[in-house]
């Protein structure tokens, strides 16, 4: 089981699933510090994929499933979610960057499509550090949307924000 520094707050963070059942994939990584906990995909996840295909080919969203489901991610979740990633800071960049988005699907789920490049434009890809935090409980894509709009606006007063929420 290979050990590597929180992206956050370089405690020790191990490979595991969901639950925090560690394993030897070296994919999912979760910070040990109990009050930390971060999650974060490892740049090599990006390799499970067949890269000679298109992120949304059935053959790729297949491989997306089956990791979902042996790292302990649940497919189907209740209601949807707004999730902040933090992202690596650009040259011009002076406060930390954050993408703020809203989903139906797990928010490490969505985290990973970003990763690869799945329904992802806005060049974020390449930039994501962890999954800073979440929010669960909105019943409805109108919901979800204003409270993605609600939780940038609050960010953007400490961070530099990306995603739709900020128009
Ligand atoms: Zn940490």
């Amino acid at each position: 089981m290979k050990k590597i520094k929180c992206r956050h707050c370089k405690s020790e963070a191990v490979s595991c699933d969901f639950k925090g059942k560690k394993n030897k994939k070296n994919l999912l990584f979760q910070c040990q510090n109990q009050k930390c906990k971060k999650f974060f995909w490892h740049g090599r996840v990006k390799n499970e994929f067949n890269l000679k295909e298109k992120p949304d080919s059935a053959k790729n969203i297949l491989i997306e499933k089956n990791l979902m489901k042996s790292l302990s991610i649940p497919l189907r979740v209740k209601g949807r979610y707004v999730y902040v990633l933090a992202l690596s800071k650009q040259k011009d960049e002076k406060t930390e960057s954050l993408y703020v988005g809203q989903t139906g699907r797990h928010p490490l789920q969505r985290y990973l499509q970003h990763l690869r490049k799945y329904k992802s434009g806005r060049g974020i890809s390449n930039r994501l550090k962890y999954l800073k935090d979440y929010y669960s409980g909105f019943t409805t894509e109108e919901d979800s949307l204003n409270g993605e709009k609600v939780i940038s606006k609050k960010l953007m007063k400490s961070y530099k924000v990306y995603g739709d929420g900020t128009k």
